[in-house]
């Protein structure tokens, strides 16, 4: 592990300032859950770490009745989990959050790094020279890839590893981005990129640009929604698939909108505007969900391992959509 420098900042403009004036040297560091051991394991050789921990007023949950809630970027996903509102008005963040990691990565890890972590690819973590560290080749194109990505994948095929990202798309939340030069808004669709724009970084976020916090809109009165992820493991585990679902529902008959995200199957987590307006006017039975499920991701290329997420996307979603019915 290289030697680096451990910076304290107490607010987010001295941050911001120490990443552009660090430049490429420097790592925001939040929990630690994924930086230190990318860190340790020389992944990233950052000499500047800019810890973000003793900046006050970004680890909080506000509730407002006609803006809905803000959660700061350093609230853990602990405190999402147990955060009473949430759970009641927002129930796939509470079901998302409590999917993550184990009990003691979930009290360390915050939300902002969970949505800014690295992915988990094999021949990433190991020691492969692979496209994303710069180099000329994608080993699990060829190679062992059961838990790369079915769509949106090239160069790279790696899937997305946040279940917050997910879980925050099908609700259409908003993120604050703070810059030296002020603060953006942008839809969190907006955060992330696909390898063919980008095959070296996951997010927009230019140097200098910190999460500050996540905005969601307060839910309407007949809105439901769930996160469901399937995993090899029983115990902790990243989405081998994972299906995070929002209806606005009435009598339990018909859907009037919806929005579905998917994770484990994107590098990015990944919606499909086809299968969302479907969703609106939807007959709650088990013909019309399976009839509406027919094209989901049908523009997917699978690899040579990973055929088996497309059953169990449609299987899932159809899950979601009868349980919330
Ligand atoms: C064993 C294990 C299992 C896991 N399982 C899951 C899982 O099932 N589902 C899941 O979603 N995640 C999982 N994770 C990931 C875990 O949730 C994340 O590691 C954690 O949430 C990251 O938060 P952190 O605060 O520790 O981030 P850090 O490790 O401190 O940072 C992660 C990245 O985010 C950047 N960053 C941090 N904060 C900000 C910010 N405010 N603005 C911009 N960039 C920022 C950092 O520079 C770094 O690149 C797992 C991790 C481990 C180690
Ligand atoms: S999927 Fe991406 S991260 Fe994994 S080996 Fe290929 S290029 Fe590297």
């Amino acid at each position: 592990m290289k030697n680096f420098q451990y910076i304290n900042p107490t607010s987010i403009k001295e941050a911001s300032n120490l990443m552009i004036s660090f430049g490429e040297s420097a790592l925001l560091y939040a929990g630690g859950t994924d930086a230190l051991s990318l860190l340790k394991n020389d992944i990233y050789t950052h000499s500047k770490i800019i810890n973000l921990k003793k900046i006050g007023g970004l680890n909080s949950i506000t509730h407002n009745k006609t803006s809905g809630i803000r959660i700061g970027s350093l609230t853990t996903i602990s405190e999402i989990a147990k955060d009473e509102t949430i759970k009641s008005e927002y129930k796939i963040l509470h079901e998302a959050a409590n999917e993550i990691a184990s009990p003691q990565l979930r009290n360390i890890g915050t939300l902002g790094g969970n949505l800014c972590q690295s992915p988990r690819c094999w021949y990433y973590r190991e020691d492969f020279d692979c496209i994303r560290k710069g180099g000329g080749e994608c080993y699990a194109y060829e190679g062992r890839n059961k838990f790369h990505c079915v769509v949106g994948g090239g160069p790279c095929y790696i899937v997305h590893p946040s279940d917050m990202a997910v879980a925050l798309l099908a609700l259409d939340a908003k993120v604050i981005i703070f810059s030296e030069v002020g603060e953006r808004t942008i839809p969190i669709n907006e955060l992330y990129v696909l390898p063919s724009e980008n095959s070296s970084q996951e997010t927009i976020l230019k140097p200098g640009e910190i999460i500050k916090e996540i905005l969601v809109a307060p839910p309407g009165q007949n809105t439901r929604s769930s996160y469901i992820k399937f995993k090899e493991r029983g115990a902790w585990d990243f989405a081998s698939v994972s299906v995070g679902l929002v209806l606005e529902i009435v009598a339990a008959k018909s859907i009037i909108e919806g929005k579905a995200a998917f994770g484990g199957v994107a590098p990015r987590p990944w919606t499909d505007d086809k299968f969302n307006k479907k969703l609106s006017g939807l007959a709650l039975n088990e013909t019309s969900v399976s009839e509406a499920l027919n094209s989901l991701l049908n523009d997917s290329e699978t690899l040579s391992e990973n055929a088996y997420k497309l059953p169990l996307v449609k299987n899932l979603t159809k899950r979601s959509i009868l349980n919330l019915a």
